[in-house]
Parts: C-alpha cells; sequence; structure tokens
C-alpha cells in the first residue's frame, strides 16, 4: 500500500486557505532523500548533486536542496537565471543543455555556471558566442544499445544527445590547444531506472571512458556527472531502488577502475530530478463530477494541464481518497480532468473505493516533472504550489495563476468587462 504524506484533517485545513486544485510538498522527506543520496555517495571526497531543476522549478524548492548542500542542474536561460535568484553561483551550477541558443552559452559563462557541452560544434560555436571557459564538462553518448546484463534498458544510438568517443577524443584535444585546463565527463542513458544496476553499469561506461581519455590525449577528467535517471516506485508492487546500495555498487567500480588507473581523486557528480522530488509532492485535486456512461467517470477540478505525465507516456500515478485510503476498492473509473482531449485522464479502469463529489483525490509521486510540465491548453491556468514546512506549517511557494496571468502576453481592451459578477 503506498501512504500519502498528508492526512485527510491536514487537507481540509490547507483548502480552507488555499482551493484545489493544488500541488503539496514535503519538506520533511525532500531533506530525508536529500541526505541519504549525500550518505551513500559521502566515500567520494568530491561529491555533489546538482538537482535538476526542470523537475522541480521553484525557489523554495532549490533553497531546502541548498540548504542540504547540493547545487543545481540546470537546461534553459530561464531556469539559470531561477537558480541565480536563488542564491546559487559559479560552480554551484551545471548547464546541461542541447541544441543551445548562444544567448544562453553567454548567459551561463557569465555567471561561472559549469558548460556541459553536448556535441562537438558546440566548441566552436562557444567560443565564438561567448568564449570558452577554463572547466568543460562534455556530454558522451556510447551509440548502439545500453543494457544490464541482457536487460536492454535504452538505445543510446537513437538519443539526440551527446559527444560519440571519437568525438570525445577529438574534441579533448582541440579544447586543451584553446586553454581548456579542467574536463568533467557526463552521460545520461536510462530515464527512471528502478534497478540498483543502472548507476554501476553508467559509472562503469564513464570511468573506462575517462581512462581511455586520458590515455589518448593526456587530460585527465576531475569530475564524472551520472546524471539523473534514478526512478521511483509510481507503482504499489514497485521495488523501491536502495541508494545506499547504489552508492556502494558505484563505489566498487570506481575502486575497479578508476583508482588503479591514478584516478582516485575524480569527483562524482549527480543530477537527480526525480529521484530526490517525486514521490516527496503530490497533486491535490476535489472531485466535481461523477458520470456513467459506457465507462464510469470521475471528473476533477485539475486536468492535464497540470499533470501530463499520464496523458503524454500513459504513465502511472497512485491515486488515493483522502479518508478513504482503508475502504475497499469496489469501484472502477476512470478519473479525468476537463480538457477537450480523451486522453486527459489520470488514471484508466483504475479500481478504488466509491468516489462522490466533494471527495479529495490524491495523486501520487508528482513532486519532480508534475507541476513543471504544465500548460495553458484550453486556456487552464496552472495551479498552486504549496509547501509542508517539517513543522507542520504550510506556505504557499507558487500562486495559483489568474486570467490576468493568461493573458499577459496580448494586448486586448475589454476582457475583464464581465468579470466582477463573478469575483
Ligand atoms: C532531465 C535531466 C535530469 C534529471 O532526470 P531525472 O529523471 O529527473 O533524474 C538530469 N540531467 C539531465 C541532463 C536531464 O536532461
Amino acid at each position: 500500500m503506498k501512504k500519502t504524506f498528508v492526512s485527510k484533517e491536514k487537507i481540509e485545513e490547507i483548502i480552507k486557505q488555499y482551493p484545489t486544485p493544488f500541488y503539496l510538498y514535503d519538506e520533511k522527506g525532500i531533506r530525508e532523500t536529500a541526505r541519504a543520496l549525500l550518505k551513500a555517495f559521502s566515500w567520494n571526497a568530491g561529491f555533489r548533486e546538482y538537482f535538476a531543476v526542470k523537475a522541480t522549478p521553484n525557489p523554495a524548492i532549490l533553497k531546502i536542496l541548498q540548504e542540504e548542500g547540493c547545487g543545481v542542474d540546470c537546461s534553459s536561460l530561464t531556469e539559470l537565471m531561477l537558480a541565480k535568484a536563488a542564491g546559487f553561483s559559479g560552480r554551484d551550477i551545471m548547464f546541461s543543455s542541447n541544441a543551445t541558443p548562444a544567448e544562453e552559452f553567454v548567459y551561463a559563462k557569465k555567471i561561472g555556471a559549469v558548460i556541459n557541452l553536448d556535441d562537438f560544434t558546440h566548441i566552436d560555436f562557444l567560443e565564438r558566442c561567448a568564449g570558452l571557459p577554463e572547466t568543460i564538462c562534455c556530454r558522451f553518448n556510447p551509440g548502439g544499445e545500453f543494457a544490464i546484463h541482457t536487460a536492454i534498458m535504452d538505445k543510446p544510438e537513437d538519443a539526440k544527445y551527446g559527444f560519440t568517443k571519437e568525438q570525445l577524443k577529438e574534441g579533448f584535444f582541440v579544447l586543451r590547444e584553446k586553454g581548456v585546463r579542467e574536463f568533467g565527463l557526463h552521460a545520461f542513458l536510462a530515464s527512471n531506472t528502478l534497478t540498483n544496476e543502472y548507476y554501476p553499469a553508467l559509472a562503469a561506461e564513464l570511468f573506462k571512458t575517462a581512462v581511455w581519455l586520458k590515455e589518448e590525449t593526456g587530460a585527465a577528467v576531475s569530475f564524472i556527472n551520472l546524471s539523473g535517471g534514478i526512478g521511483i516506485p509510481y507503482r504499489p508492487e514497485d521495488k523501491p531502488n536502495d541508494i545506499m546500495e547504489i552508492g556502494r555498487l558505484v563505489k566498487d567500480v570506481y575502486g575497479r577502475i578508476l583508482t588503479p588507473a591514478g584516478m582516485g581523486n575524480t569527483a562524482l557528480f549527480t543530477e537527480l530530478g526525480r529521484f530526490v522530488l517525486g514521490p516527496h509532492g503530490c497533486l491535490v485535486a476535489t472531485a466535481i463530477h461523477k458520470k456513467n456512461i459506457y465507462k464510469n467517470y470521475i471528473g476533477l477540478d485539475a486536468c492535464a494541464a497540470n499533470l501530463l505525465r499520464p496523458a503524454m507516456y500513459g504513465a502511472y500515478h497512485h491515486i488515493t481518497v483522502a479518508g478513504k485510503e482503508n475502504g475497499p476498492a469496489s469501484a472502477v473509473y476512470d478519473v479525468t480532468g476537463s480538457l477537450c482531449e480523451n486522453n486527459d485522464k489520470f488514471a484508466i479502469d483504475r479500481k478504488l473505493p466509491p468516489i462522490e463529489p466533494g471527495d479529495r483525490l490524491i495523486i501520487h509521486d508528482a513532486g519532480a516533472h508534475g507541476f513543471a510540465m504544465g500548460y495553458n491548453y484550453n486556456g487552464k491556468l496552472r495551479c498552486a504550489e504549496l509547501l509542508l514546512r517539517g513543522d507542520g506549517s504550510v506556505r504557499l511557494i507558487r500562486r495559483a495563476e489568474t486570467p490576468e496571468d493568461y493573458f499577459a502576453t496580448l494586448k486586448l481592451s475589454g476582457l475583464f468587462d464581465d468579470m466582477e459578477s463573478l469575483r
């Protein structure tokens, strides 16, 4: 059974002040996971987690992670701006982007972020638009299939990211010639993995490549970035990853490959988003309609504009009904939002306790890639984000959008003439 971090009583108390739908994040859980991650890699002196801002781009969340010692990984100009405004600077910031616009390189260089190049041609591009910094990271794409034992995790050969192995070698020569003094190596080969073997297998691939690069070019990488990809148990039957075990397994690989090559002082970085935040945020919505035709539907006041993953990937998000957690799941529903899109369903044929309009539904594991993927289709507005503090109090960390926000990019008169009666 999957538990929520908030009780029905607490939810009703929150709703008196903040109407549904809203995202709720659990500060205590976020801190615990960040600490567990740091502990698992504490054997590596230079270890650092660069939280992937794109997963949960909220400054209050970034502040919590900063207090826990994390840096941030950004993928765009606005994420860099957000990181800077949240108090991160210089080497606290990793910039891992692709098909990068010149202005983003210029800004990243200006604020001293560590730039992670996605392609060989970006060496020249970066040099022309911003000049090369002394420290550069390069993203590796080994091609082929990425398998663990015999299970194929993903196909890097079909992924748009990274340098080929030969391009890395050539790139290191060119970068060194152009004055780069410090190198990093990065790869992201599979997403949302539910096996303790992913990081160790990725680490082996990266460590071997780093040793080969040192032999071939004489340039030693000073940090290796294992990036994101550690998954979370979205389904009740999923077995969670064991981060301590992952840390131990990576340590073994490090001792086998890097240490004997004289690279035993290489720092390890991670850019986890989902693992750190996913379980510690939920979307809270109210059932506002119940409809029975060929199937039984529960209509919510939230929709795919608030949480896209089910509509986009058919992703499973566990749902509980507040106050009915222990009730028998004797009904079967499609749980829907209001978009004019039939894929706007948070769950299909889901066994749930009987639901009545007014019930509060908690959509689990939405803390990463949840709010952030929101959009405004059908003119729907993004909802608020709230933080459940360690002391039990609740803080608004992003207000809900209003029609004014939606229309902010238009010049139109008369929009609000008839709105007074609605307020
Ligand atoms: C998306 C992304 C991450 C975070 O991925 P998770 O699945 O949330 O761990 C990290 N690094 C890069 C470069 C990414 O694109």
